[in-house]
C-alpha cells in the first residue's frame, strides 16, 4: 500500500468521472492522487496520514481553458461595449485596432501576462493558446500551469502558401503550429500543418464553423468573407465551391484528411447532425466558446447534439477582443442558462475532462482519479449543498456570486 502523506477532505469531492462524494477526501502522495473516497474510508485505509480539512468547500479538478488568444489581451476595448454588426465587421475592427496599437511590445506583453495569471488564479491550470506572435511563448515561464502556445499559420494566396511552407520547415520541432481556419488558411497549408502536427505527436486546433460567411465561402466560393479577403490581399482571388450546397466545414476538413482524435475544432457552431457523426466517428474533438459566440452574435453551438453523439466538448474563453470576461466559470454559467441546457455535472465535465481530452492530457488531468496529478481546486460553497445536483448547480453558477476565490491544495 502506498505511503500516503496527505488526506485532503472537504464537504464534497467532485471526481468528475464519478458522482460527487459527500464528506469525501483525496489521498495524495508526491503530487499524485492515490485514492478518492469518503474520508472515513480513507482514514481507515491510511491511518498515519495527515488530514487537512477544507470546510464549506468542495474539491474539484482544476479547469482547462481549451481556447484563448493571449496576444489579443490589450484589445479589450473591442468587447467593452456591445458589438454592432456582423463577424466580418468585428474582424475588420480587430485588424485595424491591432495595427494601431501594435501586435507586440511591452503593453501587449503586460496585458497578456495579467490575463494568464488571472486565469490561473481563477482555477485554470491549462491554457491552449493560439497566436501569430511570440507573446504567448514568452509567457511559458510566467504561467504556473501548462501553457500550450500554438503559432497559427494563415494565408489563402499561392504566394503566401509558398512562403508559409518555407517558414514551416524552419520551425523548431518544439514549436507547436496550427492552421487558423478553413476560410483563412490555404487547404494545402492546412494539410502540411496537420501532417507536421501528426509527425510531432501534438494536437491540431483550428477555428471551424464559427460563422455563416465561412459556410457561404466553402459552399459557393463567394460572400462577405471572400470580399474581405479580396480587400485585405489586394488580389482578386477566385474561389471555387469546395463542398456541396448542403454540406459544411466538417465535410471540407474531412476530405482534406484533417480529422482525427488529435484535431480540435474550435467553436463548431454551424454543423449539421451528419457532420457531428463524422466528428464522432473520427474521434475529432470540439471546443465551444459560448461567451465569445454570444458577444459576436454568430449563433449557438448544438451542445446537446454533440452529447447525443457521445462527444464531450471542451470549453474556451477565446480572447478579450470578443469576450468581455475571460472566465471558464462564466462559460459554464452561460451554457447553464441556455434553453435545453445539459445537466450541471455535464457542464462541469466539459470544463475539466472535456478540455483534458481535447488537449491530449486526459491521462494526467481533468478528473480526480488515482494515478492522475493532484491538481486540485478548493472551491468555496455559498451554502451547504443538500444533494449532489444542488452542489453541481452551485458550482457552475458560482461566477455570479461574491464568494471568495478558489484556491489550490497545498500538497
Ligand atoms: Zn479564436
Amino acid at each position: 500500500m502506498a505511503n500516503v502523506a496527505h488526506l485532503h477532505s472537504a464537504d464534497w469531492v467532485v471526481p468528475v468521472t464519478a458522482p460527487p462524494i459527500k464528506d469525501g477526501a483525496v489521498a495524495v502522495e508526491s503530487g499524485k492522487i492515490v485514492a478518492v473516497a469518503p474520508l472515513e474510508a480513507l482514514e481507515n485505509r491510511y491511518p498515519g496520514a495527515d488530514v487537512i480539512c477544507y470546510e464549506g468547500a468542495s474539491l474539484t479538478p482544476a479547469l482547462i481553458n481549451a481556447h484563448i488568444h493571449l496576444e489579443l489581451s490589450h484589445l479589450g476595448v473591442l468587447s467593452a461595449t456591445a458589438h454592432q454588426g456582423d463577424f466580418i465587421q468585428w474582424v475588420s475592427r480587430l485588424v485595424s485596432l491591432r495595427a494601431q496599437l501594435g501586435a507586440s511590445g511591452p503593453e501587449v506583453e503586460q496585458a497578456a501576462a495579467e490575463i494568464c495569471l488571472r486565469q490561473y488564479a481563477d482555477g485554470v491550470s491549462v491554457l491552449a493558446d493560439i497566436g501569430n506572435t511570440n507573446v504567448a511563448l514568452d509567457l511559458l515561464g510566467v504561467f504556473p500551469g501548462r501553457l500550450l502556445a500554438f503559432r497559427e499559420y494563415l494565408g489563402m494566396t499561392e504566394a503566401s502558401l509558398a512562403k508559409n511552407k518555407e517558414r514551416l520547415v524552419l520551425e523548431e520541432d518544439t514549436r507547436l503550429c496550427s492552421g487558423h481556419a478553413p476560410y483563412s488558411s490555404h487547404p494545402a497549408l492546412l494539410a502540411a500543418l496537420k501532417k507536421r502536427a501528426h509527425k510531432l505527436g501534438h494536437i491540431f486546433p483550428i477555428h471551424t464553423a464559427e460563422h455563416l460567411a465561412e459556410l457561404e465561402m466553402l459552399r459557393h466560393g463567394r460572400g462577405p468573407m471572400v470580399e474581405f479577403i479580396h480587400e485585405r490581399s489586394g488580389e482578386n482571388l477566385v474561389f471555387q465551391a469546395a463542398i456541396g450546397p448542403e454540406e459544411g466545414s466538417i465535410h471540407y476538413l474531412y476530405r482534406l484528411g484533417l480529422l482525427d482524435a488529435q484535431t480540435l475544432c474550435i467553436h463548431g457552431i454551424h454543423v449539421s447532425d451528419e457532420e457531428i457523426c463524422i466528428m464522432a466517428g473520427t474521434g475529432t474533438k470540439v471546443c465551444l466558446c459560448p461567451g465569445s459566440n454570444r458577444f459576436l452574435g454568430v449563433g449557438t453551438a448544438p451542445v446537446q447534439h454533440y452529447l447525443k453523439h457521445g462527444m464531450l466538448p471542451a470549453l474556451g474563453t477565446d480572447s478579450l477582443a470578443s469576450n468581455p470576461k475571460l472566465s471558464l466559470w462564466r462559460e459554464m454559467a452561460l451554457l447553464a442558462g441556455e434553453a435545453n441546457a445539459p445537466a450541471a455535472s455535464v457542464l462541469f465535465a466539459m470544463a475539466t475532462m472535456g478540455g483534458a481530452a481535447a488537449l491530449g492530457l486526459d491521462e494526467h488531468l481533468g478528473s480526480l482519479e488515482a494515478g492522475k496529478e493532484a491538481d486540485i481546486l478548493v472551491v468555496p460553497l455559498e451554502k451547504p449543498a443538500t444533494s449532489a445536483d444542488e452542489l453541481m448547480c452551485m458550482l457552475v453558477n458560482r461566477q455570479s456570486s461574491t464568494l471568495p476565490p478558489v484556491r489550490r491544495i497545498n500538497q
